[in-house]
């Protein structure tokens, strides 16, 4: 997917959300795809207590600036899906 909508940080553009290919900070559409994806992951493990470690570790991935490498964030995703099935599973 080479579109993306962020507005997760004041460099937004024009106020409004960065859009296209990439972002203001050079974020690119597909890392910003596969955080939003991350983050979907992440809301489905929420509250889990035994997660809370992964789910802060998760959150800091998204932090503008601290990752942009698409593999890392997508062997995250791999793993929060994993977890969101996982607890899907154990309740
Ligand atoms: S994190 Fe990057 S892509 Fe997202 S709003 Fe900020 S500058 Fe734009």
């Amino acid at each position: 997917m080479n579109e993306m909508f962020c507005f997760q940080c004041e460099q937004t553009a024009m106020c409004k959300g960065c859009t296209g290919k990439a972002g203001v900070c050079g974020k690119s559409a597909e890392v910003a795809n596969l955080q939003d994806q991350l983050l979907g992951a992440l809301i489905g493990i929420a509250g889990d207590r035994s997660a809370d470690k992964l789910v802060i570790e998760g959150l800091f991935a998204t932090i503008t600036n601290v990752d942009f490498d698409p593999k890392d964030i997508t062997s995250m995703k791999r793993v929060w899906s994993m977890l969101v099935v996982w607890k899907t599973y154990k309740h």
